[in-house]
């Protein structure tokens, strides 16, 4: 079994051949829109795009699912975005990534498990983390 990725809200499939289709629209101008291709090797922020749809980095953007149109950017969580992964074992996890362009940064996460993964994590790593004095009780 492939690693599989779904959109938190239909559950469709968000991965087509080697990339994670999402929908993009700039916050501040959301005519400014298009179809974004992610990379689905967790630490790969590689990004494909249209010419006519030019990434800014810096810029936040809103993604949505091309399945459903739901948002996927976190309520929770400022600037993060999250969709469904599935692992070869079946295994279900959340993976959130930065809505801001050039922004490097993946967190999987599963129940207590946290992976992440690139050099802008540490701006959001206090979302995720467990604080310190809890982990005394793990
Ligand atoms: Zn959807």
């Amino acid at each position: 079994m492939a690693v599989e990725y779904l959109c938190k809200v239909c559950r469709g499939h968000l991965n087509v051949k080697t990339s994670i289709i999402l929908a993009a629209s700039k916050l501040t101008n959301r005519s400014h829109r298009g179809l974004i291709y992610l990379n689905p090797e967790i630490g790969n922020y590689t990004t494909t795009t249209h010419p006519s749809f030019k990434i800014r980095e810096g810029e936040e953007y809103i993604y949505t699912c091309p399945i459903c149109a739901a948002q996927l950017n976190s309520m929770k969580y400022l600037h993060m975005v999250r969709i469904i992964m599935i692992d070869e074992d079946g295994k279900e996890y959340n993976i959130y990534f930065s809505g801001i362009a050039g922004e490097k940064c993946t967190f999987k996460i599963r129940g207590t498990k946290l992976e992440s993964k690139g050099p802008d994590a540490k701006l959001y790593n206090r979302f995720f983390e467990v604080p310190e004095e809890d982990k005394k009780y793990l």
